[in-house]
């Protein structure tokens, strides 16, 4: 008897084990203050016809980003995230829908929302952009610490300040920011060539912040040649436009973030140490203001602590565009993340709770 239990309990636990453990490798990007509002609703045409905040040709523009249909702009605007991630994943935070996403932190910019992101944590003495090293243990570091993944957890930034937020000087983790080479002895020829092509870039957005388009080659190429186990990449286009008040290279940079993701996702598929056992999380830092405050964010920009959450893998059910009524915060993404591995993420802090309904 004892024996038929025992084989019975095998065969019926059996799935929900191996679905628990789908996930080795994790890949999460940050879309540095990227509105909810044009995830799903696309292009805001009280912002796409204004002449304020679009340069080019408005004909070139419409024809790019305009349709009536919200649904088919949205499309238009992010067609892998649309066709892939709202088919095969989860999205969370259409506030239409009643579905929140929330930073937790009171200031609503940079640091303290990638901080947040990452420590599963708001300290509110992470009040600027400028702070230090960041005291608060990161979820990335812990899984660096854990068996097998040791040397495998690395980071790409346009940004020179995630080298801070994730505090690579204290777990010395590779952490490749603005003007940074990769450096090692086996560089393939890609690498080499993309550690050359990013001094030969415009600096469009001054110093400290380089294209996203090199920090997505250089992780690309950093991926096809290592197979690091946890990604991390963070863009920053998106906020640098807004906040220069270009909507149009603003769209324009989130459909090019939205191809970068497709790309990612294609090349994965086709790569066994990552098809099928790999989940995307995709969010931004902060959010920003509504009608002419887009251009801004910060805690006195009514809205900017409106975000969003993506998740695509093999232990996330395809739950689609969620349309019930829930609320998630940004300090429950590294449990998430460390869940996803097998992991329980413990800091010199409180973590906060993993997502429901990720896996
Ligand atoms: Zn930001």
């Amino acid at each position: 008897m004892r024996t038929l239990i025992a084989i019975f309990l095998f065969f019926f636990m059996l799935p929900a084990f191996a679905q628990q453990h789908k996930t080795k490798n994790v890949i999460i990007v940050s879309m540095d203050g990227y509105r909810w509002k044009e995830l799903f609703g696309g292009a805001d045409p009280g912002l796409l016809f204004n002449k304020k905040y679009t340069s080019q040709d408005s004909l070139w523009l419409v024809g790019k980003y305009w349709e009536t249909d919200a649904r088919t702009r949205r499309e238009k605007l992010m067609p892998f995230v649309w066709q892939q991630i709202a088919k095969n994943g989860q999205l969370y935070g259409n506030r239409d829908l009643g579905n929140n996403v929330n930073v937790k932190n009171k200031y609503w910019f940079s640091y303290p929302g990638r901080s947040e992101t990452f420590c599963g944590y708001y300290d509110s003495l992470i009040n600027s952009n400028e702070y230090p090293d960041n005291p608060n243990e990161n979820v990335l570091e812990f899984i660096d610490k854990q068996k097998e993944y040791h040397g495998k957890v690395v980071t790409f930034a346009s940004w020179d300040a995630v080298a801070r937020i994730i505090n690579r000087d204290r777990n010395g983790m590779l952490v490749n920011i603005y003007e940074e080479d990769v450096k090692g002895p086996g560089l393939t020829t890609l690498q080499q060539e993309m550690n050359t092509l990013q001094h030969t870039m415009p600096e469009v957005f001054g110093q400290g912040e380089r294209l996203d388009a090199i920090t997505f080659a250089m992780a690309k190429a950093y991926m096809m040649a290592d197979h690091p186990h946890v990604m991390y990449i963070d863009f920053g286009d998106t906020d640098d436009f807004a906040h220069e008040g270009k909507y149009d290279m603003y769209l324009d940079a989130a459909h090019k973030i939205d191809a970068m993701l497709g790309e990612l996702w294609k090349y994965m598929q086709q790569d066994p140490f990552y098809k099928d056992n790999t989940t995307v999380l995709i969010c931004p830092d902060h959010g920003r203001g509504y009608g002419d405050q887009w251009t801004s964010h910060g805690s006195k920009i009514v809205h900017a602590n409106e975000t969003y959450l993506m998740v695509m893998g093999p232990d996330s059910p395809p739950l689609g565009e969620v349309s019930t009524n829930g609320q998630i915060y940004q300090d429950q993404y590294a449990q998430t993340l460390a869940h996803l591995l097998g992991f329980h993420f413990t800091a010199n802090h409180p973590v906060g709770e993993p997502v429901k309904g990720v896996q």
